[in-house]
């Protein structure tokens, strides 16, 4: 059943059977990938990422940091990365470069395949943290040509507990986990076969989420932007003029602090999160917001609405229904945030002129 699975994985993300391991998820995929890529040559003492990386990758970067010269890319204010910023930081010293696919806050898609060949022409290996692309737009491993790439199963109706990592043949591998040797060797202890043997299906699913529902996901999506925009004010669209995943609209309520509009939704039964979900632990200032270069005042008030192949028009009809009156509500309640409400205080006003 394990070697179905991973067959399965293999064949949604166009990879050899033998070149996808299973993990944990996501956050071990990726910690693992930054681990074996910087092994290889140990002359090479540089990793280059991106700002608005996960932190599972940028935690594990700085964590190198004794060991390491860790250089950031910066991002345009759509929330692209730089190519030429990137062309810049990379050099004969590069040992990795980690690049998302598509950012979990915003969805804006990263130009992976440009990426990578810059930090080849340079001798150094590639990571693309893929985590939120699976099963939204077409993933090719092969085609994008990069050395790893990290997957999670529960972004794509999976159960949580499983990931993968596909390295591609040849690439340097050195393990974070020794003990019984199963995935290869390179992740020692009991596989959780119920979480991968549903990750497995999950993949075949997706396929057919990817070629039949995709379409009507942006549309809903779409509708849903244009409703909040048309009725809410002081928003702005993360990454609207830009490529983004058709299933993610992250909309900034200017003055206004997230955490509120999710309470406030949540107790009408709807689910969103400030910032990203699968960071929502830490501070609710958004790095990847901050990235963008906006203002203090974008800061906080960043909400991420994911949609799925299960949400309808009536459940959009539903949110753009309630929306305009909770956040009304929000920058009633509001102390400071809020236009009509600027502070007097030299501090914060000099923050929000920023
Ligand atoms: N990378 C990205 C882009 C994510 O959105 C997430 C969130 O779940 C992760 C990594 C971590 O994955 P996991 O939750 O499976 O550890």
């Amino acid at each position: 059943m394990l070697q179905e699975a991973r067959s399965q994985v293999a064949w949604l993300i166009g990879a050899h059977d033998t070149d996808v391991l299973f993990t944990s998820g996501g956050t071990e995929s990726n910690n693992l990938a930054i681990t074996c890529g910087i092994s290889g040559d140990q002359d090479r003492n540089e990793i280059v990422l991106s700002e608005v990386e996960h932190p599972s990758v940028h935690a594990k970067c700085e964590a190198l940091a004794s060991s390491h010269i860790v250089k950031f890319v910066r991002t345009t204010s759509d929330g692209v990365i730089d190519i030429e910023h990137l062309k810049s930081l990379v050099g004969p010293q590069t040992a990795l470069v980690s690049i998302m696919m598509a950012n979990n806050e915003t969805g804006v898609i990263m130009p992976v395949k440009s990426a990578c060949e810059v930090a080849h022409e340079q001798g150094a290996l590639f990571h693309t943290d893929a985590v939120q692309a699976l099963g939204k737009i077409p993933v090719n491993v092969v085609d994008l040509g990069v050395d790893y790439a990290t997957f999670s199963a529960h972004k794509i109706h999976g159960v949580k507990g499983a990931g993968a990592l596909y390295h591609s043949p040849g690439s340097p591998m050195s393990p974070l986990v020794f003990g019984g040797k199963q995935e290869y060797g390179f992740r020692s202890g009991t596989e959780n076969t119920f979480s991968i043997v549903a990750f497995g299906a999950a993949c075949v699913f997706a396929e057919a989420e990817l070629n039949e529902c995709v379409e009507g996901i942006a549309k809903l999506r779409d509708a849903l932007q244009h409703g909040i925009v048309g009725s809410c004010s002081d928003v702005v669209v993360n990454g609207a003029d830009v490529q983004r995943l058709p299933n993610t609209l992250s909309v900034c309520f200017q003055y206004l602090h997230g955490d509120g509009i999710v309470l406030a939704l949540d107790r009408c039964g709807v689910c969103v999160s400030s910032g990203s979900a699968c960071a929502s632990s830490s501070s609710k200032m958004s790095r990847t917001i901050g990235a963008m270069g906006r203002s203090y005042c974008d800061l906080f008030g960043t909400i991420r609405f994911s949609l799925s192949y299960l949400t309808t028009q009536e459940q959009i009809d539903y949110v753009l229904g309630i929306l305009p009156a909770v956040i009304h509500e929000q920058r009633q309640l509001s102390p400071f945030f809020s236009r009509e409400k600027l502070p007097a205080t030299p501090f914060i006003s000099a923050q929000l002129e920023e």
